[in-house]
């Protein structure tokens, strides 16, 4: 069905005007300007024409069916006029008409009535609050949108939901004369969604590259699953937006959808795979490397000069974005000294000199093919007056063409004197950047990708030795009594049955107990303040370290008491823990997408040098792994002149289980491990928090 969204034939635009400066008469105006083949019936029961065409009073007035019908008349009368496009048998519904959801409750309610409409008459919705579709493809060319660009063919396909973001994206494509396969902005996205789009667009074969523009989800997890399948076929480029806490704000009243964090969202890329960028210029160059370049098989670059600075600049950028730039082999130096002139530096990058002709390019060319080291090749190519330049990219098309290794170029020349040159690299689909930072940046995205497509799919930890009835329990019973914040008993229960290793513990409900309780948990201990009112205890004066002995133990009890005055103090006895280092772990529920996953070294490695790394559950062994080796101070944990380290692997494995409790377990919205103290072959968990959400 959305197939047809895209392929109408028969177009209704209700609420077409004779008046130029509105969106029904631009909508007929680029149907007609970007030769739209099938019919197209302007609505309008004043009108007798509207730009040439009849008009007719009512979509049930056309002479034949419809397939598609714009709708851009003022909100109210939107739910009447699907009504009348449902007798009409029309599949598909652009409402293109502003005052829905992102109004507020009046809103709301009316885009609620407007998908009810359309559902009961069997109706794909797209929109509301939106521009619509574009298909390039000659045989079925289709402007249904009111925007100004009229893209070329070819095989960038994208799809935003900001109607701004993504018409500038498609006239950045135009001003750099790039073809486009398909367009798409939905906006509210009250039915047809951007997950359905991308599951499209990974299925139409001319779509080589897919570019994404989204700032919240009405339902991640539908994305998740789509773009996890489409993001093994073919590159998605997207756009981070919303990240910031002022970003965040700015989305949701934009679109009046639920933005996710901005972490979760940065996340969820990355683990589907999909390249994230900051910078839409930087993803729109990338994009055309992708619908113009094969991905290469590794991250070996060789690099073609004719001039010295830019190689360097490349070189840098290049490295910056994990490339590396093997040596030639002997056999390839000795051959390019018979083919180069006697001057040219002969090494990678290979500079042919200023001089070099087509005849010299195309021996570079052919060497850095056979080199097995090189994966891709990065041309340098200032046009020189004295050098036939048109020549010259006739053999890197021809090169590129053999398809055995990408090519990028950073084409330094005046465009309109070269205006040959680049007309045969564009042609001979070589993406040309203007600078070298760009063209390595786009070489870098094909690398990537390359790396995604070479993940193995890595298999989520299911621990088989935990008790999650117990889990289960404990949670129901503190949604029951409205509890959000678990006591300490709970908490450590539930470490517990996840086996997350914690110091020995008691409670001693009074003072009486505590003897008793001290003497089986053992001496030196450590006495804080359990109560849901002492969150922070070491703040509150509510830990009291390395008691010794029982009259120790009455002291602490009596200052703990002096300090804490709350109505719910209970007394938390614990083994103390002097070991090694401590590190903190962490979980916090991103709805609909999973957990956040965080870990760091306690202290001012995370409180001043924010050095934590992140993950989204369900983790699998090697995500978990990644976290620890990722921290600046990953070294400290392995040890370090002479200073001893941490148990990596066990902390992996706390990690692991970590995910596995919050993911079997989504009502944990928060958990804090901090400290685990940890030693090598060794760690302890001493002090935890966990925050339950509301029963759903
Ligand atoms: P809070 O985080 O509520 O202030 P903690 O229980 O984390 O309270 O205690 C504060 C600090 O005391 C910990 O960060 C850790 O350095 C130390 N500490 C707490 N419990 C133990 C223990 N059992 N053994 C050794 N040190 C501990
Ligand atoms: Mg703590």
């Amino acid at each position: 069905m959305i197939h047809d969204l895209f392929h109408p034939k028969r177009v209704a635009v209700i609420g077409a005007s004779t008046k130029d400066l509105s969106i029904g008469n631009v909508i007929v105006k680029n149907l007609l300007h970007y030769n739209f083949q099938g019919e197209v019936y302007p609505i309008n029961p004043k009108a007798p024409k509207i730009r040439g065409l009849k008009a007719y009073a009512s979509i049930l007035d056309c002479p034949t069916d419809v397939d598609l019908a714009h709708i851009s008349i003022p909100s109210k009368f939107v739910p009447l006029a699907i009504e009348q496009c449902g007798q009409k048998g029309v599949k598909n519904i652009i409402i293109n008409s502003a005052g829905f959801k992102e109004i507020g409750a009046g809103g709301e309610a009316l885009q609620k009535l407007a998908l009810e409409t359309a559902k009961k008459n069997n109706i794909r919705l797209f929109g509301p609050n939106c521009q619509g579709i574009i298909n390039t493809h000659p045989d079925y060319k289709a402007y249904c949108d009111f925007t100004f660009t009229y893209p070329k063919s070819g095989n960038i396909s994208i799809v935003a939901q900001s109607g701004g973001v993504g018409a500038v994206l498609m006239q950045r494509f135009f001003d750099l004369d790039v073809g486009l396969r398909f367009y798409a902005s939905n906006g509210n996205a009250c039915d047809v969604s951007i997950p359905e789009i991308i599951e499209y667009y990974g299925e139409d074969e001319e779509t080589k590259v897919i570019v994404l523009y989204v700032e919240s989800f009405s339902d991640p997890s539908e994305f998740i699953e789509v773009a996890k399948k489409v993001a093994k076929k073919k590159p998605i480029l997207a756009m981070r937006a919303g990240r910031t806490e002022e970003g965040a704000k700015a989305a949701l009243s934009h679109t009046g959808g639920l933005v996710g964090s901005g972490l979760a969202i940065d996340l969820v890329f990355d683990k589907l795979g999909i390249l994230a960028f900051s910078d839409e210029e930087e993803m729109c160059q990338s994009a055309i490397a992708f619908a113009m370049q094969k991905v290469p098989s590794g991250n070996r670059v060789g690099i073609i000069t004719d001039t010295g600075g830019p190689a360097i600049i490349a070189t840098d950028t290049l490295v910056q974005g994990g490339l590396i730039m093997p040596d030639l082999s002997k056999g390839a130096v000795s051959h390019l000294q018979t083919k180069l002139f006697p001057e040219a530096s002969i090494a990678n990058p290979i500079d042919v000199l200023a001089t070099a002709n087509a005849t010299h390019y195309r021996a570079a060319m052919d060497t850095l093919l056979e080199e097995e080291q090189i994966d891709s090749i990065f041309i340098n190519f200032v046009t020189p007056p004295f050098v036939d330049c048109q020549a010259v990219a006739r053999e890197m098309v021809a090169v590129s063409n053999l398809g055995q290794k990408p090519i990028v170029c950073n084409l330094m020349t005046d465009r309109s004197q070269w205006g040959k040159t680049v007309e045969i690299l564009n042609k001979g689909n070589i993406p040309c950047y203007d600078f070298p930072e760009g063209a390595a940046k786009a070489l870098a995205s094909l690398v990537k990708y390359g790396d995604i497509l070479k993940r193995e799919d890595s298999e989520i930890v299911d621990f088989n030795d935990l008790d999650k009835d117990a889990c289960r329990q404990i949670i129901e019973n503190a949604q029951e009594n409205q509890k959000e914040i678990l006591e300490a008993k709970d908490v450590y229960k539930i470490l517990e049955a996840y086996r997350i290793p914690v110091a020995a513990w008691g409670i001693a409900e009074n003072e009486n107990e505590l003897p008793q309780i001290a003497n089986s948990v053992g001496y030196p201990l450590v006495l804080k303040a359990d109560s849901v009112e002492a969150v922070h205890k070491s703040d509150q004066g509510g830990v009291k370290l390395n008691i010794q002995n029982e009259a120790e133990l009455k002291i602490a009890a009596k200052e703990i008491k002096e300090s804490i005055k709350a109505g719910d103090l209970k007394y938390f006895l614990q083994e103390f823990s002097p070991l090694g280092h401590e590190i903190i772990i962490g979980a916090k529920d991103s709805p609909g997408i999973g957990h956040v996953i965080m870990f760091g070294l306690g202290g001012i490695f995370v409180e001043l040098l924010k050095d934590v790394s992140f993950g989204l559950s369900p983790l699998s062994k090697a995500e978990a792994e990644n976290m620890t080796e990722s921290l600046r101070s990953a070294q400290i944990l392995k040890g370090y002149r002479g200073e001893k380290g941490g148990d990596l692997k066990g902390l992996v494995e706390i990690i692991l289980r970590v995910s596995q409790l919050v993911s079997e377990h989504p009502e944990i919205e928060e958990l804090d491990l901090n400290p685990i103290k940890t030693i090598p072959g060794k760690c302890l968990c001493v002090d935890a928090r966990i925050k339950i959400g509301s029963k759903k």
